[in-house]
């Protein structure tokens, strides 16, 4: 099923996950994907590493959620894709029942400038990709605190809006611990014009140094309350992801309440953290 058309009738609830490396086994997230369809999920993507390297990995993983009777989403990006690549592997993807590609640019390898594709920005992939698939429902994403590399907020508000104007069909956000900042976001977007529903994506906060990281490399500012977390518990590991898991579902709750069209966790492949968010804080239910 489309995205586009959940959305239509209710707030969606949905994970990410990635693949594993090549040489890696499977059952270890085919495990993992058995324990998150038991939230109901609406959809689950999978990431799509830089350059394609591994993709057939994605596409195994989205081919295996839509055999599991789930829906899938597969990322997908421009770094190193030519028009023949993309023919090939949504070709592929459309093959086995998958309805739904994130459109994305993706990040440059260190020390690259460029895709060296057939393709620069995202919304000439998703020109692209809706003229050569016209039945997918094709998302693209959005940055509550901009681009990293975007001139300014509203450069990228318009580029976003170049998106819906080119036929995206969702915004999917990267990760935001800054529920006012997001609001921000929701306002100016919607005075550009842009209507396409906003599927918020949440960054479980479980280890110090990996969550400061994430939020530096991609401009996400981090709130005091964020913050003290990191002075009250960062030396102790296990007091650290105890709060953030509160902390987390804290801000889940939040973004419910700040009327977002869909909660999307970034969960890493971390079932068991990311079940033990949603069970003991009844995040499920509160999302339908
Ligand atoms: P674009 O929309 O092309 O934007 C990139 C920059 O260029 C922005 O600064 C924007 O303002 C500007 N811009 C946009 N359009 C134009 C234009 N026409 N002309 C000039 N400038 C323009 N990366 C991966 O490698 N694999 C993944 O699976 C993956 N999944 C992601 C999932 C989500 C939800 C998000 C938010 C990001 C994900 N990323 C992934 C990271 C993403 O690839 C990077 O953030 C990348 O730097 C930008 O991708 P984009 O699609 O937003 O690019």
């Amino acid at each position: 099923m489309r995205i586009s058309d959940m959305l239509r009738h209710k707030k969606t609830f949905s994970f990410e996950v990635f693949a594993p490396k090549p040489d890696k086994p499977m059952e270890p997230l085919l495990l993992t994907l058995s324990e998150l369809y038991g939230f109901s999920p609406d959809f689950i993507s999978c990431t799509y590493g830089a350059g394609g390297t591994n993709r057939g990995r994605t596409l195994e993983v989205c081919a295996a959620v839509k055999t599991a009777g789930q829906e899938a989403m597969s990322h997908f990006t421009c770094v190193d894709a030519a028009r023949a690549d993309v023919l090939d592997y949504i070709g592929q993807c459309v093959d086995c029942g998958i309805e739904n590609v994130l459109a994305l640019r993706g990040d440059f390898p260190a020390g690259r400038e460029g895709t060296r594709g057939d393709f620069d920005h995202a919304d000439e992939l998703l020109s692209f990709l809706g003229a050569a698939f016209p039945q997918l429902c094709i998302s693209v994403a959005g940055y509550p605190e901009k681009h990293i590399a975007a001139e300014s907020a509203e450069t990228d508000i318009a580029y976003l809006r170049a998106k819906q104007d080119r036929g995206a069909a969702f915004v999917l956000t990267q990760l935001c611990y800054d529920v006012d900042a997001y609001r921000r976001y929701a306002e100016r977007i919607r005075k550009a014009g842009v209507t396409l529903p906003v599927v918020v994506g949440v960054m479980p906060v479980l280890h110090k140094d990996p969550t400061f990281r994430m939020a530096v490399s991609n401009g996400c500012s981090i709130p005091a309350e964020l913050a003290a977390l990191f002075g009250k518990y960062g030396d102790i590991p296990a007091d650290f992801k105890k709060a953030g898991k509160e902390y987390t579902a804290r801000l889940m709750e939040r973004f419910i309440r700040a009327g977002i069209d869909g909660l999307h966790i970034y969960t890493m492949n971390k079932h068991e953290d990311v079940g033990d968010i949603i069970q003991n804080f009844g995040i499920r239910n509160a999302i339908t």
